[in-house]
C-alpha cells in the first residue's frame, strides 16, 4: 500500500481516539513503565503527530512502537471501538521504510533470514525436523550457538532450552505408531463421520509442537470428524503483518485460501490462537468454511457421550492468550474443554488479561520487558499444587515453558487438547 494511503488512514483511525484514558489500566506496557508514551493512548497520539508532520519519526517514536506487545488489550475495551491492532501494523509498516538503528537492524536481519528461508517455506522446518531432533539430543544447538555470532542470546537461549522435537503421526492407535516427516492430507473419522475439517499446522508449530497437531487429529477422529491436512498451506504471515510486510502477509493468506477453498469441509480449526487470528481477520474464511480455534470447535461438536475419558482429580491452571482474550473473545472454551475431564478443575492463571511477554518475535526483540512481564505471571504458581498448565498457543507456550525450566518449577505446559487426548488414552 502506498505510504499516502497508509497515512491517511492511520490518521482517520487515531482521530477516532478521544483520549478517554479506559485502556490505559489494561495496557501491559503502561503498567510496567507508567509512561503516557508507552500507553495506548500516548502511542495512538504520538502516531497523528508522526503522520500529520508535527513530531519526527525519530529513534525514541519508534522505541515507543516496538515497545507496544500487540496483545490488543487496550481494543477490547475501548468504547470507541478504536481498532488499534491495525493501527500498530500500519505504523510499522510506515516504520519498516525507515533506516533502524545498527543493533535493531541485526536483530531484524536474523529474523528476516529465519523468516524467509523457514516461515515462508514451512516444509523446509519439516525437512530440519530430523536434524534439529539429532542436533538436541547430541548438544549441536549449543555448538551452533557457539559458532554462529548471528544468533542473539535470546535466541540461542531459546533454541537450546525447547523441548524434544516429536514427529508427526501417520498412524494412530492409542500411540503413534508410525511417524513421518510429515501428516498425511487425509484422516478419516473412527466409526460413524459426524463431519469434516481442515487441520491448519502453522510454521513454526509443526516443528515445536507435532504434539499439539498430532493430539488434535486423534481427538477430532474419534469425536467422528475426517480431518483434512492440505500439504499446500503455509504460515499465517502473522510475523509478516506485525512488522509491516503487508503484501507478502497477503501472499502467504492467498496460498492458504487456495489450499484449503476447494476442500469439502466445515471449518478450519487452529491450534494456535495467534495464527487463528490472523487467518479469521485476513479473509480466509468465506460462506462455506469458518476459522475456529480448537477449544471452540471441541466444546460445540457433538459425539462426548461416545468417548472415554480417565479421570484428572486436579487443579488444572489455564493461561489465556491475548489473541483468544482480545480477539476471538473465547477464552471461555478452554475451561469448558477441559471441564470434560472427569475430576479436573480448571482454574484462571493469575494476571491472565495481561500478556505474558512472548507476543510473536518480542520476546526477543525487546526481552527485557518480556521477562518482567513472564515474571509477573510465573511467581504466582506453587508447582506443588498445579502439576499442569494449559494455553491454546504455542508462542506463548515455548517462553512459558522457558521461564518455569529457569526458575525450577515442575508445573509441566501443554495445549488444553494434548491433556485431554492424553486422558482419552493418547501416548505422545
Ligand atoms: S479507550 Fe479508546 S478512545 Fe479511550 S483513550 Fe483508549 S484508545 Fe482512545
Ligand atoms: S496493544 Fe497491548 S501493549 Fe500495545 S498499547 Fe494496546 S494494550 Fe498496550
Amino acid at each position: 500500500m502506498p505510504d499516502q494511503l497508509i497515512e491517511n488512514r492511520i490518521i482517520a483511525e487515531t482521530n477516532q481516539c478521544v483520549a478517554c484514558g479506559l485502556c490505559l489500566p489494561h495496557c501491559p506496557t503502561y503498567r510496567l513503565l507508567q509512561s503516557e508514551a508507552d500507553s495506548p493512548r500516548g502511542r495512538i497520539a504520538l502516531m497523528n503527530g508522526v503522520v500529520t508532520k508535527r513530531i519526527p519519526m525519530n529513534t525514541r517514536f519508534i522505541e515507543h512502537m516496538d515497545r507496544c506487545l500487540t496483545c490488543r488489550a487496550c481494543e477490547s475495551v475501548c468504547p470507541n471501538q478504536v481498532a488499534y491492532g491495525d493501527l500498530i501494523d500500519q505504523m510499522r509498516a510506515l516504520i519498516a521504510q525507515q533506516e533502524k538503528s545498527p543493533d535493531t537492524a541485526r536483530q531484524s536481519q536474523v529474523l528476516n533470514l529465519l523468516v524467509r528461508f523457514f516461515l515462508h517455506r514451512p516444509k523446509r522446518l519439516e525437512l530440519l525436523r530430523r536434524l534439529f531432533y539429532f542436533a538436541q539430543r547430541h548438544n549441536g544447538l549449543y555448538l551452533l550457538g557457539r559458532l554462529n555470532r548471528l544468533f542473539t542470546p535470546r535466541l540461542f537461549k531459546f533454541m537450546t532450552q525447547l523441548p524434544l522435537v516429536k514427529f508427526p503421526c501417520i498412524e494412530f492407535s492409542n500411540e503413534c505408531y508410525r511417524t513421518g516427516n510429515a501428516w498425511r492430507e487425509i484422516y478419516p473419522a473412527i466409526e460413524q463421520e459426524r463431519g469434516r475439517v481442515g487441520l491448519f499446522l502453522g510454521c513454526v508449530a509443526r516443528l515445536t509442537d507435532a504434539e499439539t497437531l498430532n493430539a488434535s487429529i486423534y481427538v477430532l477422529n474419534r469425536l467422528g470428524y475426517t480431518v483434512h491436512i492440505p500439504s499446500t498451506q503455509t504460515c499465517c504471515g502473522a510475523i509478516d503483518r506485525h512488522h509491516g510486510a503487508f503484501s507478502m502477509a497477503e501472499t502467504l493468506v492467498q496460498q492458504n485460501r487456495m489450499a484449503f477453498s476447494t476442500l469439502n469441509i466445515e471449518a478450519v480449526i487452529t491450534t494456535a490462537s495467534g495464527c487463528g487470528v490472523q487467518l479469521l481477520e485476513s479473509g480466509l474464511t468465506n460462506d462455506r468454511i469458518k476459522v475456529m480455534d480448537i477449544n471452540h470447535f471441541l466444546v460445540t461438536a457433538t459425539g462426548w457421550e461416545d468417548l472415554e475419558i480417565a479421570p484428572l482429580p486436579q487443579k488444572i491452571l489455564v493461561h489465556e492468550p491475548c489473541t483468544l482474550r482480545n480477539v476471538f473473545r473465547s477464552q471461555q472454551y478452554q475451561y469448558q474443554l477441559i471441564a470434560n475431564i472427569p475430576g479436573a478443575q480448571p482454574l484462571p492463571m493469575a494476571d491472565n488479561d495481561q500478556c505474558c511477554g512472548a507476543a510473536g518475535s518480542y520476546f526477543i526483540e525487546q526481552p527485557e520487558l518480556a521477562d518482567r512481564l513472564l515474571d509477573n505471571k510465573l511467581t504466582q504458581i506453587d508447582d506443588k499444587e498445579t502439576t499442569y498448565l494449559v494455553t491454546a498457543n504455542i508462542g506463548c507456550a515455548m517462553f512459558i515453558a522457558n521461564g518455569l525450566l529457569e526458575k525450577g518449577l515442575n508445573t509441566k505446559i501443554m495445549h488444553p487438547v494434548t491433556l485431554l487426548a492424553r486422558q482419552m488414552g493418547l501416548q505422545l
